[in-house]
């Protein structure tokens, strides 16, 4: 039997989808998955802890990381630096596990150019009155903040057919299912089973070859 290899999948959703959220039920029910923590320059939201939201740095140490090509991909969003550190993902794709990246339209754009078998996920909540009443909600945000994600959100949403599939975050149990089976559907694929359809092609090949001699021998 081959390894099975891990896919990148990248999830993206306006401010407030309920992204976190999913994401970190998504990879407490599963071992297949490995979740990216991303660095960012913005300041930590009470109750986030460095290194387990995101690795937050400042604005020069994010540039050298830059520099040094540690990053798969980075943005600006809403003043802000954020960016994939390239060392875990590699290492968790290599070791078999799907490796989910929650990052923005850009990022996702870049990544589909670098990596052209990452699934797309796009997440939304049931409408937009609901995505305000969650973003106000959060109450960790002021108003020209929220505001600033909401614009931003309207250009995302000009993004959305790019992705491979829209996933509707009404209630988070089902969503979580939903999007496992979405992976796991991926992993189907004939485009991210090319290694193993060359070997069968090759397995076939040879016993064919092997059937003719067999069949002119007894001729
Ligand atoms: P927040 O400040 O609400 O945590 O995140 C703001 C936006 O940045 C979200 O849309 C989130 O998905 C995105 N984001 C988080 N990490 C990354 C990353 O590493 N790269 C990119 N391009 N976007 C990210």
């Amino acid at each position: 039997m081959m390894k099975r290899k891990g896919i990148l999948v990248v999830v993206s959703g306006f401010s407030g989808a309920g992204k976190g959220t999913l994401m970190k039920q998504l990879v407490r029910t599963y071992d297949t998955y490995a979740l990216s923590v991303s660095m960012t320059t913005r300041p930590p939201r009470p109750g986030e802890t460095d290194g387990r939201e995101y690795f937050f740095v400042s604005r020069e140490a994010f540039e050298q990381k830059i520099r040094e090509n540690g990053l798969i991909e980075y943005a600006r969003y809403c003043g802000n630096y954020y960016g994939t550190p390239r060392e875990y993902v590699e290492r968790q794709l290599l070791a078999g596990k799907d490796v989910i990246l929650e990052i923005e339209i850009q990022g996702a754009q870049k990544v589909k150019e670098m990596f052209p078998s990452a699934l797309l996920l796009f997440v939304t909540p049931p409408g937009i009155k609901e995505l305000r009443r969650r973003l106000s909600g959060r109450g960790t945000e002021t108003e020209d903040v929220i505001k600033e994600r909401l614009c931003r959100a309207q250009a995302e949403a000009e993004g959305i057919e790019a992705y491979d599939y829209l996933v509707i975050n009404d209630d988070l149990d089902t969503c979580v299912e939903q999007m496992h089976g979405l992976i796991q559907n991926a992993h189907c694929a004939p485009g991210r089973n090319q290694e193993l359809i060359e070997v069968l092609r090759t397995q076939l090949k040879e016993m064919c070859a092997h059937a003719d001699g067999t069949a002119q021998g007894q001729s």
